[in-house]
């Protein structure tokens, strides 16, 4: 009875909507269940449809940094949609949004907008393709880049929640491109390189990784790689969709003090609404149409309504730089208060965290690759979520995603949060 109003509309949904869903991991495939229709969220929390409230931990998997319905970019999209909603012709917003962007991102002079973070990916690598004339890049196993043709090859999250990370579609001849490397493991891609002399354009991977559940990169790693790039002349790519804006105002660049030679955006940059972006140093980005031959464009791209929610998530940043040790400090009281509810209830688990991400996994071993990740076991993890969703605290809905924390999480959240944790790990 609790779902009963969602088991309804998601029945009506299944009618219409492959799935039910516009994306896969909203059907609850991996752990059952029927999935909750959201009618409203403020804040730290939403209500259903059946009037059911949330506490919540994805915060739209990741963009809302400040909660939901956050007040200034409330104002500036309504205040936009009053002015036009799209013009396909250039904004000053839109130079606003770079200018500012640029200055809190290290390394960047230029930067593109586009609708997500997929397209800023699939950008991104078009364009390192374009401008070293090489084709195959490198990614990592567990590592997700958007649903590009490139990228779904082992591609984390919700492509292996469904069981099928080589999906149907993706041609041999794409497939081939990509090489595939192990997270934390440098010598995979020392491997790589090794037997791909001089055929290598760049390698993307999350510099934290997000969509294996939360893995942090191991000392020495991301070093490595940036060394392996600089000597091979390849380009290094940072996927800063999840980490961007979110783990320091330059995102990971920052917060781990390694230099990417392209970083790719998404989620945070938009303050919710669909945006993503790509950028790198002048002289790269200038190969990029029309100044250059590497051909991108998009009807929306740099909408304003868009740019303005973007405008407003970053200007609360940058006034605000206090937030990202807010988040640290309340995602680490997250994890101590989960480490303590784990210990009590005597089940193999790992959490893993950087910043304000973070994730528990069902493993008895430790979690630094796409390999670990895959040991937690399912069948606890499915049982916690629900235990969790039924006391009102809703977290992804798979194993191998991450928690988002938002600054607008209580203490009380949080201790209710924990309290939960213990109630569904007694169960
Ligand atoms: N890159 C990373 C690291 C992501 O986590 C995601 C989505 O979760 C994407 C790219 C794709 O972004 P979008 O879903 O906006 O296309």
């Amino acid at each position: 009875m609790r779902y009963k109003r969602s088991s309804e509309l998601f029945r009506q949904a299944s009618r219409v909507l492959p799935g039910g869903v516009n994306s896969p991991v909203r059907a609850f495939k991996s752990v059952g269940g029927t999935p909750v229709f959201v009618r409203e969220a403020a804040g730290s929390r939403f209500t259903d449809e059946d009037g059911n409230e949330y506490i919540d931990f994805i915060a739209s998997w990741g963009p809302l940094l400040f909660g939901h319905a956050f007040p200034p970019v409330v104002e500036a999209v309504t205040r936009r949609a009053q002015k036009g909603t799209s013009f396909g012709m250039p904004t000053a917003l839109e130079t606003e949004v770079a200018e500012l962007a640029v200055s809190m991102v290290p390394g960047i002079e230029k930067i593109r907008f586009v609708n997500s973070g997929t397209e800023a990916c699939m950008s991104v690598i078009r364009l390192a393709r374009g401008y070293t004339g090489r084709e195959k890049i490198i990614k990592f196993a567990g590592c997700y880049h958007g649903h590009a043709d490139a990228f779904l090859i082992e591609a984390g999250s919700g492509a292996v929640t469904f069981g099928s990370p080589n999906s149907p579609g993706v041609t041999q001849g794409t497939a081939r491109d990509t090489l595939l490397a192990r997270y934390n493991d440098l010598e995979s891609v020392k491997g790589l390189f090794e037997a791909n002399p001089g055929e290598v354009a760049a390698v993307i991977l999350e510099p934290v990784a997000g969509n294996m559940g939360c893995i942090p990169p191991e000392p020495g790693f991301l070093e490595g790689i940036r060394q392996l790039c600089t000597d091979s002349g390849a380009l290094l790519i940072f996927d800063e969709v999840m980490t961007g804006f979110r783990l320091a105002a330059g995102g990971a660049q920052e917060a781990l003090g390694i230099s990417a030679d392209l970083v790719a955006f998404g989620k945070v940059i938009g303050g919710g609404l669909p945006v993503g972006a790509f950028g790198g140093p002048a002289e790269i980005m200038s190969h990029l149409a029309p100044e250059g031959p590497v051909y991108q464009a998009g009807t929306l791209s740099g909408n304003p309504l868009a740019m303005g929610a973007g405008l407003a998530m970053l200007r609360a940043i940058e006034a605000d730089p206090e937030v990202f040790s807010r988040l640290e400090s309340k995602t680490a009281y997250l994890h101590e208060g989960l480490e303590h509810v784990l210990q009590e209830a005597g089940h193999p688990y790992r959490i893993n965290r950087f910043g304000s991400m973070i994730s528990v996994h069902f493993s008895d071993r430790e979690v630094r690759d796409f390999e670990s990740a895959a040991t937690g076991n399912n069948d606890r993890f499915r049982n916690y979520f629900h235990g969790m969703l039924n006391r009102g605290v809703y977290l992804p809905p798979s194993a191998f995603e991450s928690y988002f924390l938002n600054d607008a999480l209580t203490a009380e959240d949080l201790d209710l949060a924990i309290d939960a944790a213990a109630g569904a790990l007694k169960d």
